[in-house]
């Protein structure tokens, strides 16, 4: 119903200026101050972003709204408080450190929260509710969007510091996925400002796994993506701060396109000079080469392949079903 999602969009709006407000100044968030200068974020940043904290008390925000005449259902709803056994509602979000999760339009719809030691679990995000629906929402959009319509080009990267750190540095199209598999509705999104897509996800299994599903998925809805990679163990955040803004931007001109990204990984994996190998990397890259829509693209990345792994065009060509002639 509009008037409840509106309702909802102003709780939102109401936390987020709770937590910032006690970032900003309350003495209980020292630490997360302390915590956020140690990672090098200034307030400009902390503004942009409008950061927050919540304070290690279970009844912060439950009192905050009360006092607002917000119903605890509604916070429910929003999963911002969550129901006491015994009656009565306690706050989600406590002693963490808030990253508000928008809209494309800039409205809240939900929060990431951080600890700010390394206890468990290192981040808690705000469930789907009736106004934030993670298949459809990248982090930071709203943010990015100018500069991804004017350079028409979007880096996805996984994490919320990744996101701050770039922005920081002055990289300002970015969006990114925060702990969810991307989707066909999050690539929809950056279709509507950007005509190429570059994946920077952290250089670490977990990593490299989120890589190849989303590439597989660029792939799928014909959307040109390339893959950045970054030195073993590091992320976006810890990489610029090593090695500089303009190492980064290095980096992202030396992007690989998806077919390149398989092949040379596969290429890494088994033994090209086996035929087991070149039967492995054979059916790993057809069924990725049958997606390639352009035809031109798609012959040419077919004579290369067959070329290294020494097989004939057309054995290629007939293992991926798909001759010259255009598709689509
Ligand atoms: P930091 O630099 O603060 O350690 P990170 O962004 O590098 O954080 P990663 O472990 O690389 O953290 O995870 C990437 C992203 O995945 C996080 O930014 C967060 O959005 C999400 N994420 C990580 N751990 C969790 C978790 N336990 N629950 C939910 N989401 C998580
Ligand atoms: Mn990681
Ligand atoms: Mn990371
Ligand atoms: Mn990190």
């Amino acid at each position: 119903r509009l008037d409840e999602r509106e309702l909802l969009y102003e709780i939102g709006e109401l936390a987020a200026k709770f937590y910032r407000n006690l970032l900003e100044r309350n003495e209980e968030a020292a630490a997360a101050r302390r915590y956020l200068e140690k990672r090098g974020v200034d307030r400009e940043t902390a503004e942009a972003y409008r950061l927050g904290y919540a304070p290690e008390r279970w009844d912060a925000l439950a009192r905050y709204l009360a006092q607002k005449g917000v119903p605890p259902e509604q916070a429910e709803k929003l999963g911002l408080l969550r129901r006491r056994e015994g009656g009565g509602f306690y706050d989600t979000f406590r002693n963490r450190l808030l990253f508000a999760i928008t809209d494309i339009h800039g409205r809240i719809i939900g929060f990431g929260g951080r600890v700010l030691d390394d206890s468990l679990p290192k981040y808690i995000n705000s469930p789907e509710s009736p106004i934030y629906h993670k298949s459809e929402v990248l982090f930071g959009a709203h943010l990015a969007k100018g500069a991804m319509r004017e350079q028409g080009s979007a880096i996805v990267v996984e994490g919320y510091f990744d996101h701050l750190a770039l922005y920081q540095a002055g990289v300002r199209n970015v969006v990114a996925t925060c702990g969810t598999a991307l989707t066909d509705g999050h690539i929809k999104l950056l279709k509507r400002y950007a005509t190429k897509v570059y994946t920077l996800f952290d250089a670490d299994s977990a990593g490299k796994k989120a890589t190849l599903r989303a590439l597989d998925l660029f792939l799928q809805e014909n959307f040109p993506a390339y893959v950045v990679e970054l030195t073993a163990g590091e992320d976006p955040d810890s990489f610029v701060k090593k090695e500089g803004v303009t190492a980064f931007q290095d980096r992202l001109a030396k992007a690989r396109p998806v077919i390149e990204y398989f092949f040379r990984d596969l290429l890494r994996q088994v033994d090209i000079g086996t035929v087991e190998g070149k039967v492995r990397v054979v059916e790993e890259l057809a069924p990725r080469l049958a997606k390639i829509a352009n035809p031109i693209e798609r012959e040419l990345y077919v004579r290369e392949v067959s070329r290294i792994v020494g097989v004939e065009n057309r054995s290629l060509l007939a293992k991926i079903g798909r001759g010259a002639a255009p598709a689509n």
